[in-house]
Formats: C-alpha cells, sequence, structure tokens
C-alpha cells in the first residue's frame, strides 16, 4: 500500500525518525514544521494521512486538527496525533478537535503501521467515493454534501458485544447518557450476528473475550466479511493489553479499538468519531446511488430515460456488428394524449402515463430497452429479434393498450390507444439516430392512417 503522509513536528529529529520509519515502508513522505506551514502543504498537497504532533509553539496539533477538518476540502483526510503523555484527557480532546487516532512517543512500529495502513484503506474509500460524487455532481445530478458534518452528531444505532451482559448494559447507558444514539446488547457472535440482521448498527464494539469462549476478532472478520454489516465502523476493545491484538484487529478491519479497562469519556469519544465518519460515508454513497439513478431514470414511470436509451442502443448495435444478430427500434405515441390532460387533468394524464409504462413493460423481455422519451413518446429496443417475432410483439403491446381501459382515479376509466412505428436494424447498421428516424417516419404513418396500429419502415432492399 502506497500513500504520502504529511509528518508534522517542531523538532527535525521527530520529524527525521518519522520519515525513514514511513519511507522504508514505501510511503512518500512530505515535512512541516509548524502548523502554519502544515495547514498551507495539506491544502497545496492534500496528503492522504497526516501524523501530527500535538506540542507545538504558536499553533498547537488541537487548533491545526480543527482547522483541518472544518474544511471540506481536508476534512476527509485521516489525522494521528502524536503525543508525548498517552493521557485520557488529551486523547479526549484530540477526538473532540476530529483525530482519528493517537500515537505516542516514542513511537512503536507495530502500532504505526497498524494505524497507518488501516486509515489510509478509509482514505481510499472515501476518494473514491468522491471520485464518483465528483462525476455526479458534473451530471448535474446531486447537491454538494456538506462536509461539516464531521461536527454534528446524527442519531444511529450501536450494538455492544461483550463477554458479559451487564458490563455492556453498564456501557450502553452510559453511552445513551451523553450521545443520541439507540443501543443493542449482546454476548456472543450468534446473538450480535441475530441483531446485525434486523437492525443493521452503525457502529460495533466488540470485546477481544466474548462469553462462552467466543472471540471477538473473529466477530470483527464475519461482520467485514458480510454484505450487511461491512459499511459499519467496529471498535474492537483489547482486553489482554497487546498491542499485536490491536494490530490484529486493524488488519482484520476494525475501524478503531480501545484498551480495557477504559475512561467511558475516551469510548464516547471515540464511538461519536466512528459514527460521523459512517454517517459521512453513507451520505456519499447515497448521493453517488441517488445519482446515477437520476441520471438514467424517468422519474414518474420507472423506465430509462432518453440519455441512457441512445447509450444502451449503441451498444445494441455494436453487439449485433458482433453477432450478426438483428434487432428492432420501435417508436410508440400515445394517441390523442394531449385530450387527456386538457379533459381529465395532469394527475390523470400521469395516471395514464404510469400504468401506460407498466404495461409495456409486462409484454417485453427483460433484455428488451424500454425508454421513455419525453411527454409522451416511448422507445423499445429488441435485441436479438427478426421482423416475424417483432412483428407479433409490437401487435401484442398496441392491444395490450387498446384492450382494457386505464384507471385515472376516482373509479373513473378512460380508453387509451397507441400508434406504433418500427424500424428493423442489422449487423450494417450503426446510428442510431438513423433507426429512431426510420421508426419515426413510420410511427408518423400509423398517425397518419387512423392511429392504434402498427407500421413498418420500409428499407430500400
Ligand atoms: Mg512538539
Amino acid at each position: 500500500m502506497s500513500g504520502r503522509i504529511l509528518v508534522v513536528d517542531d523538532v527535525a529529529t521527530n520529524r527525521l525518525i518519522l520519515q525513514a520509519k514511513l519511507s522504508s515502508a514505501y510511503f512518500d513522505v512530505l515535512l512541516a514544521e509548524s502548523g502554519e506551514q502544515a495547514l498551507a502543504i495539506t491544502m497545496a498537497e492534500l496528503p492522504d494521512m497526516i501524523l501530527l504532533d500535538v506540542m507545538m509553539p504558536v499553533m498547537d496539533g488541537y487548533e491545526v486538527c480543527r482547522i483541518l477538518k472544518s474544511r471540506p476540502e481536508t476534512a476527509h483526510i485521516p489525522v494521528i496525533m502524536v503525543t508525548a503523555h498517552n493521557s485520557t484527557e488529551e486523547k479526549i480532546r484530540g477526538l473532540d478537535a476530529g483525530a482519528d487516532d493517537f500515537l505516542s512517543k516514542p513511537i512503536n512500529d507495530i502500532t504505526l503501521f497498524a494505524r497507518v495502513r488501516n486509515l489510509m484503506r478509509v482514505k481510499m474509500m472515501f476518494d473514491e467515493l468522491k471520485l464518483r460524487e465528483t462525476t455526479s455532481q458534473e451530471l448535474g445530478l446531486s447537491d454538494f454534501l456538506e462536509d461539516h458534518i464531521f461536527n454534528k452528531d446524527e442519531t444511529g444505532c450501536v450494538l455492544l458485544a461483550a463477554n458479559n451482559t451487564d458490563q455492556a448494559k453498564a456501557w450502553a447507558a452510559c453511552v445513551k447518557s451523553r450521545l443520541p444514539f439507540r443501543t443493542a446488547v449482546a454476548n456472543c457472535e450468534e446473538e450480535a450476528t441475530n441483531i446485525a440482521r434486523h437492525d443493521t448498527p452503525d457502529v460495533f464494539i466488540v470485546c477481544q473475550n466474548l462469553a462462552n469462549g467466543g472471540d471477538g476478532l473473529r466477530l470483527v472478520s464475519n461482520l467485514r466479511a458480510n454484505l450487511s454489516t461491512r459499511q459499519s465502523a467496529v471498535i474492537l476493545v483489547v482486553e489482554d493489553g497487546k498491542m499485536e491484538t490491536a494490530a490484529k484487529g486493524l488488519e482484520l478491519g476494525a475501524s478503531d479499538y480501545i484498551h480495557a479497562p477504559f475512561d467511558p469519556n475516551e469510548m464516547v469519544a471515540r464511538l461519536r468519531s466512528q459514527m460521523r465518519r459512517k454517517k459521512y460515508s453513507d451520505r456519499l454513497r447515497s448521493n453517488v446511488r441517488d445519482g446515477l439513478k437520476m441520471a438514467v431514470i424517468d422519474p414518474l414511470t420507472g423506465l430509462y430515460n432518453r440519455r441512457y436509451a441512445t447509450q444502451h442502443m449503441q451498444r445494441i448495435i455494436e453487439r449485433s456488428g458482433e453477432s450478426g444478430m438483428p434487432y428492432a427500434v420501435i417508436m410508440m405515441d400515445l394517441d390523442r394524449f394531449k385530450s387527456v390532460n386538457d379533459t381529465h387533468g395532469h394527475e390523470a394524464g400521469d395516471k395514464v402515463l404510469k400504468e401506460f409504462a407498466h404495461r409495456l413493460q409486462e409484454n417485453l423481455r427483460g433484455i428488451d430497452l424500454v425508454a421513455r422519451l419525453g411527454g409522451e413518446e416511448f422507445l423499445v429496443v429488441m435485441p436479438d429479434t427478426g421482423p416475424p417475432e417483432v412483428e407479433f410483439a409490437a401487435e401484442r403491446l398496441r392491444n395490450a393498450i387498446d384492450r382494457m381501459d386505464f384507471d385515472i382515479g376516482d373509479g373513473n376509466q378512460i380508453p387509451v390507444t397507441v400508434s406504433i412505428g418500427v424500424a428493423f436494424g442489422g449487423p450494417a447498421d450503426k446510428i442510431p439516430s438513423v433507426l429512431i428516424q426510420q421508426a419515426d417516419a413510420a410511427l408518423y404513418e400509423s398517425k397518419a392512417t387512423g392511429r392504434n396500429r402498427v407500421s413498418y419502415f420500409a428499407t430500400a432492399a
């Protein structure tokens, strides 16, 4: 794993020691000797991670961290605070400033690399999500995210898995008294997995030792392997005091760890930090998903839109070029649709369009492309289909609309018909718009010769 890490420390020796360690593991290292310089380099270089000394003159590490976490450009860059002491107060102050973890001097190599690799994976996941989100934004499809949600507590669900239920309940009470989170308690792997199945927790707190000899590390690994809990954060409670256990946990996919016994304040601070990160990535994911959906789906009918249809038709044409199989392009237009809107209102018109889309889908195959091009105009492309089947399908579609009246609400029903134009494509055809024009010409003929009928574009051949 590679990446660029900014090392910030006012003491040259400390910078050089960290630089040597990180370089030997093939990370690129940037150096800053003050808080001000750290901010400037971060804005200019956008490193993947920052190792930040707490004690520095003028601007200390807490302040640098707070500033970085308040800026949308830098809020998602993981920050590891490097402290001379290892006091709980210091950790809580750092977590409140938005720090992702702590290392104490002198720095232990196992701790350093376990942490750095873990946070580097998190950073890459965020980068990937942000990249996809940028694409959606460029397409004009999703709003800019509020990166500042790092400073806000939202509701969420926490599952505590401990080796005794009383202990877990005490933690849950402590969490509930300070954070707006729902909590659940389990004392073995099976119980934890069962609870997670019904209401997926945002954060798991998992003890190294579970009841009846259960293994917390195995639970961590299972949570990561399971599709429904893969995105949840996991805090491992290390009970044997060994750094190797914490490192193993991180390697298996824990997002954070805490050594037991712990100060409840530290647990609350870590939990809050993990919950914010989880909510942030949830939001990125759903923005991307909604953006992509909006890019290709007509919201009224749920059919593909023109943008998608044109792209996909190109692919169908290319495939036909390879396979030599024929395909058909079918244009459809509802007859006298304007009068439905004028007579019964737009709500009735929308109902008709939805029902129309539904009947189309019911009467076509999964592999057929069905799209609403706009207004009352629809396109169907049937790959791997020759003239006899297409004629049969087109007539079936016309009949599916004609044979039963459309419900427009309030117990009212109206007859609806559709005019259809068909063009046949083959391996030699290259351009979607030409075929659409041909189908359109056939559609015009259907309209001109009485509507509620199917016409075919006659090729010269
Ligand atoms: Mg210092």
